[in-house]
């Protein structure tokens, strides 16, 4: 039984480990080599043996700083068959929009110069003429997400006044994003009008008083009113915005800025459309459908535009350079929608047919059984989602991995090795297995590789 004296010093400790003082720092290597000194000495005088703590005390030091050293934002792979899963950061960036933002960290950037004069520039400028020729709006500005868009939109138009809304579309998303507190917060008073299932004409025309602000519309983005229904389409409702003279908000949520059913998928109104129909403001967002960094646009009217961009609130919701150089490149993909599919990656991911997928399951079934040998390994079909609120009661067909293993616990125990991993993946648990939807795994190796 040895005691308190073989245990080493500080001192001697680091000296035998200098690539861990390569690795992590001298300052962290003393700083953990401390902490584990005392906890040894501690078990010591509780009966342990003192060579015993001395032997693991390397294995130990290493272990604690390889856990202070890992990052929890480390890449994973989502395979919950979600494609834009708010939690796990939403839509994943095109290479031209990873470029232009690396370049915009490395160097300084015209961001609010003006390099033919060599005066002051706008930020939004880099953003503003792209958004008019994609959407048709005659001027755009640009913040923080579509949440604050909505707001600072709201404010400026409607604080102290009434804002008119159905009560169909009194939505919630998720994050505490409730369109009766963001009205509260923007300084607007709420007018609901219509019943949960019907909203006609003349409700939006009775409310509309010298106090009313605008009337605003709202894509029910994560849930859909079916059966006995009506809501006002949006060229009535800008015409009654317009007869009364106030402002008309669409917000459209995902909004896309491309027609998807020419990729297979459900057709949504786009950006462009609801400018068409008359609109004087919509808002979208950067990240959802769009397939960008987060940021939340409001196109429209210019003269409305330029009033939003005179709120104080702008300067609080502006977007930083890193983001308005992904925007830029991103939105430039959308100028050739022929190429578009293969560069960005939300809609290869949504585009994807299940044949395709079920092809890759199908080869790589025996690969995962043979990495997770307890366990049993099927292909199935599946159900993928895009997300983000977008098309909610729409699935995409799909395909990938039906996990199994004994005992009631073993889709979750399976769940936890595989959030562990140097490369997280994450699947979802479904009647009693663990479900891998290979929609978003664009190469077998990234999975079998996080496996091994
Ligand atoms: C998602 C969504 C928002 C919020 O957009 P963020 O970009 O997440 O801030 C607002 N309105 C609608 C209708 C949405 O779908």
């Amino acid at each position: 039984m040895s005691g308190f004296r073989a245990l080493p010093s500080v001192d001697q400790l680091l000296s035998g480990h200098p690539d861990l003082i390569d690795r992590h720092g001298r300052a962290m290597v003393t700083r953990h080599a401390r902490l584990r000194l005392d906890a040894a000495r501690a078990a010591i005088r509780d009966g342990a043996d003192g060579a015993f703590e001395a032997a693991r005390l390397p294995h130990l030091l290493a272990a604690d700083l390889a856990a202070m050293a890992a990052t929890r934002l480390r890449p994973m792979l989502n395979l919950t068959g979600t494609v834009l899963h708010t939690n796990l950061g939403r839509a994943i960036l095109a290479n031209e929009a990873i470029a232009a933002a690396s370049a915009a960290m490395a160097a300084p950037l015209a961001l609010e110069y003006d390099l033919e004069t060599g005066g002051r520039g706008q930020r939004d400028d880099h953003l503003r003429g792209l958004l008019c020729e994609l959407t048709g709006a005659e001027d755009a500005t640009i913040v923080n997400n579509n949440a604050a868009a909505v707001l600072i939109a709201l404010n400026s138009f409607g604080q102290g006044r009434d804002s008119i809304v159905s009560r169909g579309e009194l939505i919630e998303i998720g994050g505490a994003f409730r369109m009766p507190d963001i009205m509260a917060r923007a300084g607007t008073r709420l007018v609901e009008v219509g019943t949960t299932n019907r909203t006609h004409p003349r409700d939006y025309q009775d409310a509309i008083t010298d106090q009313t602000g605008l009337i605003l519309k709202v894509h029910t983005s994560n849930y859909r009113i079916e059966g006995f229904t009506a809501e006002v389409a949006g060229p009535a409702l800008a015409a009654i915005a317009r007869a009364a003279g106030v402002v008309m908000l669409n917000d459209l949520g995902a909004g896309s800025l491309v027609d998807l059913s020419r990729w297979g998928l459900r057709r949504e109104p786009t950006v462009a459309e609801a400018v068409a129909e008359g609109a004087d403001l919509v808002t979208f967002s950067g990240d959802k459908l769009l397939g960008g960094p987060q940021a939340g646009f409001v196109v429209g009217r210019r003269d409305l535009i330029a009033r939003i961009n005179k709120n104080p609130m702008k300067r609080a919701l502006r977007l930083d350079k890193i983001r308005i150089a992904a925007l830029e490149a991103t939105l430039r993909l959308y100028r050739d929608p022929d190429r578009l599919e293969r560069r960005l990656p939300v809609l290869r991911l949504l585009a994807r047919p299940q044949a395709e997928i079920a092809v890759q399951a199908a080869r790589l079934a025996p690969l995962v059984a043979a990495r997770l040998r307890e366990y049993a390994v099927t292909t199935t079909d599946c159900a993928s989602q895009i997300g983000s609120g977008s098309l909610p009661t729409d699935t995409i067909p799909s395909a990938g991995l039906r996990i199994t293993g004994t005992g009631g616990d073993a889709p979750d125990r399976l769940a936890a090795w595989l959030r562990a991993r140097d490369r997280p993946v994450i699947g979802r648990i479904h009647d009693g297995a663990l479900i891998l939807d290979l929609r978003c795994l664009e190469r077998d190796a990234d999975l079998l590789e996080a496996l091994a």
